[in-house]
């Protein structure tokens, strides 16, 4: 499923292309997650003006109103200037006057929704419930150890949940826990201040390390240019079960929670 920093790096991978160009027309494959919530006509001859990010969502900025991209469990954006005839997992394609951007979504479980404005009930139906942004000046720490004490669920239950701080998904809740040396079961209300402090710093640096990697390919992702990414070679325990810990050379454990799997080193993570 692709996770925040996948999004991040699949904007920055489009976003200045697109910009200003004037759509010219839309296309449909199979329906996705949600109806589009508007006639499609009314945005041809409108220009994207930018594009922007919320949690895991893509904004596309129109003249008049937004469209929110979700990529889901499978879905992957392409931005070409000569795509080619639709394949059959392309479910969407905005051609514009700088290219067609496609999104391609084998389970359809992404969506492309219309929003009058980022503050319309349509728009706040999907975004309204985020937490802060984890790369965003407004992740701060008083406020992420006062959220954290008021949680009562196992730490990486209560990253995934998303409501303390959006956007921090499966893979990078594990890697950012061992980076701050906590056991994923650990309750959150039991964090320290000291450790709520080492959770925040390493959230921040296990995601914008991703961007700067240019995401995981561990679900086959790769951004809107169709290059993959690399964070997942030099991921500390994600996937690594069994293997020597990075620091340690204990072998990695992983077990389940919540049906996801978690990995840790029960060395360097002790509790
Ligand atoms: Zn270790």
């Amino acid at each position: 499923m692709p996770e925040l920093p996948e999004v991040e790096v699949t904007r920055r991978s489009f976003a200045d292309q697109i910009a200003g160009a004037r759509i010219a027309s839309l296309e449909w494959g199979k329906p996705l997650r949600w109806p589009l919530g508007c006639e499609p006509s009314t945005l041809v001859g409108q220009s994207v003006v930018g594009v922007r990010r919320r949690g895991k969502y893509l904004l596309l900025d129109l003249d008049r109103g937004l469209l929110l991209l979700h990529l889901g469990m499978s879905g992957s954006v392409t931005f070409s200037a000569n795509p080619g005839p639709a394949g059959k997992h392309d479910h969407f394609s905005l051609c514009t006057a700088h290219g067609v951007l496609r999104l391609n979504d084998p389970r359809r479980f992404g969506a492309v929704v219309f929003a009058p404005g980022e503050n319309s009930p349509q728009a706040q139906k999907l975004l309204g419930r985020l937490g802060v942004e984890p790369l965003g000046e407004d992740f701060v720490l008083d406020d992420f150890a006062r959220a954290l004490k008021q949680r009562k669920g196992p730490i990486k239950q209560v990253l995934l949940a998303g409501d303390a701080v959006v956007g921090v998904g499966n893979i990078y809740a594990s890697e950012a826990l061992f980076l701050a040396g906590i056991r994923p079961t650990t309750r959150a209300t039991r964090l320290s201040r000291a450790r709520a402090a080492r959770l925040h710093a390493a959230i921040r640096s296990v995601l914008s390390r991703a961007v700067e990697k240019g995401g995981s390919t561990l679900r086959d992702f790769s951004n809107a240019q169709g290059e993959s990414g690399h964070f997942q070679l030099e991921a500390a325990v994600y996937g690594r079960a069994g293997l020597p810990c990075r620091v340690c050379a204990s072998p990695v454990r992983t077990i389940r929670q919540g049906q996801r799997s978690t990995f840790f080193c029960p060395v360097c993570q002790k509790s």
